[in-house]
């Protein structure tokens, strides 16, 4: 599971203003790696047959694994819930107040109940760093366009 800092209408937005800066990722479609014939299915619901499966990235959003999300948000002092949304101009200023440091958590490794291992990533202090850049880039274009910065 993960979640999506965004601005609040932020893809219209860039559809209406900025097309140039949407990028396309391109999958091969897994129907493809599961034939036998490596041919795209015709009626696969995914490619509809293309064999090959298009996301649009907007820029000024940024996905994390939810422990990171939480852990991100704790550390600026923010209450975390799976989705919200913030006023740009206060998420800055928690980001401005919060050395990089409490945005780190170490990882660790345990057994579970049935033996299996249980590894929780950490987030280092380039990782760290790089969630509180991000952030900033879209707070700070958030409050350019008069928009909540949303989360969910
Ligand atoms: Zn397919």
């Amino acid at each position: 599971m993960s979640i999506t800092f965004a601005i609040d209408n932020g893809s219209d937005y860039i559809r209406n203003n900025k097309p140039e800066m949407i990028e396309v990722e391109r999958y091969d479609c897994q129907c493809v790696d599961f034939s036998e014939n490596g041919k795209a299915e015709p009626d696969c619901r995914e490619c509809k047959g293309s064999g090959e499966v298009k996301f649009d990235i907007f820029p000024f959003e940024m996905n994390v694994a939810n422990g990171n999300a939480q852990t991100v948000m704790n550390s600026l002092g923010l209450d975390f819930d799976y989705c919200g949304e913030i006023n740009p101009h206060r998420l800055l200023k928690a980001i401005q107040r919060t050395p990089v440091e409490l945005a780190c958590r170490q990882g660790s490794t345990d057994k579970g109940d049935r033996g299996c291992t249980i590894i929780r990533m950490g987030i280092d202090i380039k990782q760290a760093n790089s969630y509180l850049t991000r952030l900033t880039a879209i707070a700070e274009e958030a409050c350019k366009r008069e928009e909540q910065v949303i989360w969910g």
